[in-house]
């Protein structure tokens, strides 16, 4: 059975992977992104080329509007969407003291708002279904906290109060909630923040090394698989041993 996913931020870095893993595992993957259109287009090519099926979808998930455009667009082309994962996310780091208003409000609305406006535009159809698959793209520091991020690990915090309640909602239903907890995963995200802080962090971590987006997204197919079905509320943390 060939189900929809739709993968927010979709176009780069691990939320690129995910959507590859997907269409892997024969889904239908609608690729969200806010600016980069070429780097969503290229994903819906690679899809493509490995003969799967994909489109990309522009919306800044933080915007409720766009948000339900976005759904409109994915259901007219596909149907209702019967896998979610809330990737898409941001940071812009800080010590508290220094820390604006809008990069505290930013953070929260692009990494937590986020999964709270897809997910109840998902949750309809899945009810109705009484199938459904969402997953959150949390940290290890909305697990652990980190110096600099307030912002951002109370976001990642949040995804996952918001994950255990809402798998407590819909689990009679047939859907799962989950949590993904990356470490420290090799992308533009983690690029700028130097040489000196990636050794910091791949000598944490048991595995001695930082971590691919493909090793994240292995996470995320397995835990929307028709397999995982009595998975839910879980954190599954892919942070190399950071954490042991
Ligand atoms: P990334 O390389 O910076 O990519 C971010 C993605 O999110 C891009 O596709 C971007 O779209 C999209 N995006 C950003 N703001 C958006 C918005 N308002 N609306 C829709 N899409 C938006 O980041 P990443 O490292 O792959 O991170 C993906 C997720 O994993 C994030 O939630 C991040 O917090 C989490 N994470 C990452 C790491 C890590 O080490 N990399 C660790 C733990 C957790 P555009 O291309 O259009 O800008």
């Amino acid at each position: 059975m060939r189900r929809t996913a739709l993968v927010t931020g979709g176009s780069r870095g691990i939320g690129r992977a995910v959507c590859l893993e997907l269409a892997r595992r024969g889904r239908r993957v609608a690729v969200n992104f806010a600016r980069n259109a070429d780097a969503a287009r290229r994903v819906v090519e690679e899809v493509s080329a490995g003969g799967g099926e994909a489109a990309s979808f522009a919306a800044d998930v933080s915007d409720p509007d766009a948000v339900r455009k976005m759904f409109a667009g994915v259901e007219k082309k596909w149907g209702p969407v019967e896998i979610l994962v809330n990737n898409a996310g941001m940071t812009a780091d800080n010590l508290l003291l220094r820390m604006g208003e809008d990069d505290w409000r930013r953070v929260l609305e692009v990494n937590l708002t986020s999964a709270f406006l897809c997910s109840k535009a998902a949750v309809r159809g899945m009810v109705r279904a009484r199938w459904g698959r969402i997953v959150c793209v949390s940290s290890a520091a909305g697990v652990a906290g980190n110096p600099g991020q307030a912002n951002y690990a109370a976001s990642k915090a949040g995804l996952i109060g918001f994950s255990k309640s809402l798998a407590k909602e819909v689990g009679s239903r047939g859907i799962t909630v989950n949590v993904v907890a990356p470490g420290f995963i090799a992308t533009d995200m983690t690029a700028r923040l130097g040489e000196r802080a990636e050794e910091t962090i791949r000598s944490g971590t048991s595995l001695g090394r930082i971590g691919q987006p493909e090793e994240a997204a292995v996470a995320v197919g397995f835990l929307t698989s028709e397999e995982a079905s009595y998975v839910t509320g879980q954190v599954l943390r892919v942070d190399g041993g950071l954490a042991v």
